[in-house]
């Protein structure tokens, strides 16, 4: 993927991080988004020290105007994005019960309707190209479902159905529209969790251990090669075995 121009949401860290670190050493310009612009720019540092190229931009998905700023400022910087992927996301868990409508809302305007807020930046610019890579990071939540995350699953849902429909509407102008769904990955994420559940989770696992974020990485780095170029509409499990 030499020279092309991929740009990461939520790329501050964890997963988001390790795919920007991949993209680049594959080849790719990466331009980086996140709310924390001095973490953004660490990235960038260490893109650039491993002789990579990179660029910053402030981003926050729930805003239409930050979104359209930053894909303006990476297509000024770089060019035409090429390949996204929409990683940004948060959990706010709680029992459906109790749930309140702002953790309802907050987690789906992150992780769904940021997704496409982010998805439309780029249309227009893959269609007129005739290519493109859009990877969507949805969880193995989103296939099997899960007590108290009621909100953050049905986004995770949202974007494999946002993904099939999009690789229906964009197939024929060559852009792959493909998820990958992390199983549980060794990030900030997953860091709150106690000792107790971290051993109730593994057990669970096929192979045994938590996954890190270069799993993901790897998978995404494969679905933006060219040589992915005939799938598209797939989600990509990489959670270890612990659902299939
Ligand atoms: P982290 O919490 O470590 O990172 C989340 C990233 O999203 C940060 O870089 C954060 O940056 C960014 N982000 C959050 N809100 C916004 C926003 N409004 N605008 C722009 N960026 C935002 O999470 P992970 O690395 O663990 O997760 C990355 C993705 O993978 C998420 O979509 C998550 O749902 C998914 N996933 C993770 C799993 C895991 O086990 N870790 C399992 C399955 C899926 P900043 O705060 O600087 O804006």
């Amino acid at each position: 993927m030499k020279g092309r121009v991929a740009f990461v949401t939520g790329a501050s860290q964890g997963i988001g991080r390790e795919c920007a670190l991949s993209l680049a050493r594959a080849g790719a310009r990466v331009v980086v988004g996140a709310r924390s612009a001095e973490k953004l720019s660490e990235l960038v540092s260490d893109i650039q020290s491993a002789g990579g190229e990179a660029l910053a931009v402030a981003l926050d998905v729930t805003s239409a105007e930050s979104v359209k700023n930053a894909f303006a400022e990476a297509e000024k910087a770089f060019g035409p994005v090429e390949i996204l992927v929409n990683n940004a996301g948060i959990t706010k868990d709680g029992l459906s019960m109790r749930m309140s409508p702002e953790a309802w809302s907050e987690v789906l305007d992150t992780n769904l309707t940021g997704a496409f807020r982010c998805i439309q930046a780029v249309m227009r610019g893959m269609m007129k190209q005739r290519w493109g890579r859009i990877i969507n990071i949805s969880s193995v939540v989103g296939l099997s479902g899960n007590p108290g995350q009621a909100n953050y699953v049905s986004s995770k849902a949202g974007l494999i159905g946002l993904t099939k429909s999009l690789s229906q509407e964009l197939g024929s102008r060559n852009i792959t529209v493909n998820a990958v769904a992390p199983g549980f990955i060794e990030t900030a994420m997953t860091q709150a969790l106690t000792e107790d559940a971290r051993a109730a989770i593994t057990s669970k696992i096929p192979l045994g251990k938590i996954g890190a974020p270069s799993d993901i990485a790897h998978a995404v780095c494969f679905l933006a090669a060219d040589e992915a170029g005939y799938i598209t509409g797939h989600t990509l499990s990489v959670n270890g075995g612990m659902y299939a």
